[in-house]
């Protein structure tokens, strides 16, 4: 040891005048300018399960104004800690959206399907899944399943474009019996609140006129080889969460088990509006964290940070989301 003087912290100031003393001696850092490129970077990431290749493709982001009233049995200064805790604007959720590209080498299968690029309009941040599913060389026609977690139009929207056509022609759609009853119901709309009719309508637009290419399913059942929807209700009344396993390596799809998990993995008993049962929403919240933690198991959560995979540990009395470190190649 030759030196124990701790290394002094710099504040703002003595950075610039730093950089300000380096120019003067005729250092700069740059002779050219370049410009600034002003658009993101393509967002998909691959990552191995078996013999699967799974690539998440990213879809963008609501940043969602929130209330008092978005998280039913907390108080909201609980809920504006939390968003401080995890550097979240006050007032406002991030809510990132990540489909899921299983190739199972047999199948090329969606696990839900984005926005749309119908969410723009409130939502500028999202609407991003078509191009980077277009730069991750993924072929709308060579689709040939789409699993639905559950028919909120965030997952369901990219079924179809604007104009109502198609966007994966040659794909069987695979959504739960008891979440197409809730949904399709003809008589749910006329007694749903102001809030939730648009998205009963939404359901209708999307399915309606595709019934025939829609394969209704108890979970439990193995929807193709290696994918097995699981019964995770409470978010909707028939919302899936889904196991992808191959060999001896698998991945827990929580779905919408778990919203923006800086609330909700930490709060596992916090009820936010979008949950239709908020307190079958919470049992089933646990029991899959309880599991993803107990077996260790590399997990998806569609509204994680991209690329929403990772691992879930305890913390507190809650859950800590940790997301999977890079790995350049597969
Ligand atoms: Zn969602």
């Amino acid at each position: 040891m030759t030196n124990a003087t701790p290394m002094p912290g710099l504040n703002r100031r003595q950075l610039v005048t730093g950089a300000l003393a380096f120019a003067a001696h005729g250092l700069s850092y740059a002779h050219a300018a370049a410009p600034l490129a002003g658009t993101q970077a393509p967002a998909y990431y691959r990552a191995r399960i078996g013999s699967f290749e799974v690539t998440a493709v990213h879809d963008g982001a609501w940043l969602r104004a929130i209330d008092e009233k978005f998280v039913r049995n907390t108080p909201y200064a609980d809920v504006q800690a939390a968003l401080a805790e995890s550097f979240q604007a006050p007032g406002v959720l991030t809510i990132p959206f990540t489909p899921l590209v299983v190739n199972t080498g047999r199948n090329l299968v969606l696990i839900d399907t984005g926005t749309g690029g119908q969410f723009v309009s409130f939502a500028p941040q999202s609407g991003t899944w078509q191009g980077n599913l277009a730069a991750a060389g993924i072929r709308p026609t060579d689709v040939d399943a789409i699993l639905i977690s559950h028919c909120h139009p965030d997952h369901i929207n990219g079924i179809k474009t604007k104009d109502n056509a198609l966007t994966f022609p040659n794909a069987e759609i695979f959504v739960s019996l008891q979440d197409w009853n809730y949904w399709l119901d003809e008589a749910n709309p006329t007694t749903a609140s102001d809030a939730a009719r648009p998205q009963f309508l939404n359901a209708r637009r999307i399915f309606r006129d595709i019934a025939s290419k829609v394969t209704r399913f108890e979970p439990g059942r193995e929807l193709v080889p290696g994918i097995t929807a699981l019964a995770a209700f409470g978010h909707t009344p028939g919302h899936v969460a889904f196991a992808v396993a191959s060999g001896d390596r698998s991945l827990l799809v929580l779905s919408d088990t778990t919203n923006n998990p800086y609330l909700f993995a930490r709060h596992p008993e916090w009820q936010p509006t979008i949950d239709v049962d908020g307190p079958r929403a919470v049992e089933t919240r646990k029991r899959l964290l309880d599991r993803a933690t107990a077996d260790r198991m590399l997990v998806h959560g569609y509204h994680f940070p991209f690329p929403a995979l990772g691992h879930i540990a305890r913390r507190g009395g809650g859950y800590e989301f940790v997301p999977s470190m890079w790995q350049a190649r597969l």
